[in-house]
């Protein structure tokens, strides 16, 4: 008897070391300021959305670039120790893993400087060196911690086997029509979802349905027929413009949580819907699902150790 395997979800883009320093109020320029704690965790967009998926129970292939020091090393451990294949991680023996140097008040306001490094060696040609991986795809997850042109290819070929594309437009950039319409799925928090539409917001929480109408056709206008806004602690909505949905929104209840640390909920919530497509979910029951899982990566510090179970999820929904 053969056991069929999964389709992997393969996501591709960044990793970095969060090397994270708290202190009581943030420096002003030129000033210099004691710390009261520092931290080293792993973390990149795409990192985190791998862990989330994997976590949430995907078969989750990783493509990325880490130096060949102790933060890549440490990076590896950390993502292959949640169940993630990184196999097709490449380590760059010239540049340096990328790095998020934080810094975190009392408050919890921070400042917060990226180094790409090794993400930014990430090229068209090794997703192209993985094409065998694409094939057998289920979802492409992407970000935009990485070029624009790794990201088209990895879109590219993604589409050409079929695969859902998920693309989480973060952190915000300008992309080319050609991109927009290799994507099934948009992923956008709120301000995101604003700079996309040239600047016009979101209607807020309260507003029903009808208002996300005009959202919905602006997004289609440009390509995107399918796309989730995140909206904090407000929960989110799916816009549906697909062939079919008739034009469809859908609002996503919030997860009412004590919430006390947000850092990455948005990487949680697209690992988790990665997860769900790939098991077969329609886009608003994968949202649903994803709902929860960030809300409950919210309760917790941290991001990658603070990412749900299956079975975590399931306890909050029963
Ligand atoms: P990002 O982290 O990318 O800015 P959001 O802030 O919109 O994105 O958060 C993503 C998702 O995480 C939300 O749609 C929601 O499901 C969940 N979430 C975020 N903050 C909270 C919170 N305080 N309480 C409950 N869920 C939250």
């Amino acid at each position: 008897m053969t056991i069929a395997t999964p389709a992997p979800i393969v996501v591709v883009g960044s990793l970095n070391a969060d090397l994270t320093i708290y202190c009581e109020r943030l420096p002003l320029p030129g000033e210099t300021v004691h710390g009261n704690g520092f931290a080293v965790n792993p973390g990149g967009k795409s990192a985190n959305q791998a862990v989330a998926a994997s976590k949430l129970g995907g078969r989750v292939v990783l493509i990325g670039a880490v130096g060949d020091d102790a933060n890549g090393t440490m990076l590896l451990a950390s993502t292959a120790g949640a169940g993630v294949d990184v196999s097709r991680v490449r380590r760059s023996p010239e540049a340096a893993t990328g790095v998020a140097v934080i810094s975190v008040d009392a408050s919890g306001e921070n400042n917060i400087i990226i180094s790409a490094g090794a993400n930014g060696t990430l090229a068209p040609e090794d997703v192209a060196g993985s094409a065998d991986v694409f094939e057998r795809a289920s979802v492409v997850c992407l970000c935009l911690e990485v070029g624009l042109d790794t990201v088209e290819a990895a879109a590219r070929l993604g589409h050409d086997a079929g695969a859902t594309v998920l693309l989480n437009l973060s952190p915000y950039a300008e992309i080319p029509a050609s991109l927009a319409g290799l994507c099934d799925v948009l992923l956008v928090n709120a301000h995101e979802a604003s700079l996309f539409l040239g600047g016009t917001a979101v209607p807020d929480a309260g507003a029903d349905t009808a208002a996300w109408a005009p959202v919905r056709s602006r997004f289609a206008d440009r390509g995107l027929q399918r796309v989730v806004v995140t909206l904090g602690a407000d929960g989110s909505v799916v816009l549906d413009s697909g062939a079919g949905a008739g034009g469809h929104v859908t609002r996503i209840e919030p997860t009412r949580v004590n919430a006390t640390d947000t850092t990455g909920a948005g990487d949680a919530f697209t690992g988790a819907v990665a997860a769900r497509l790939a098991a077969g979910e329609s886009l608003p029951a994968a949202a649903a699902f994803a709902s929860v899982a960030a809300a409950l990566a919210a309760t917790r510090k941290g991001t990658q150790t603070a990412y749900p179970e299956v079975a975590d999820v399931e306890a909050m929904l029963a």
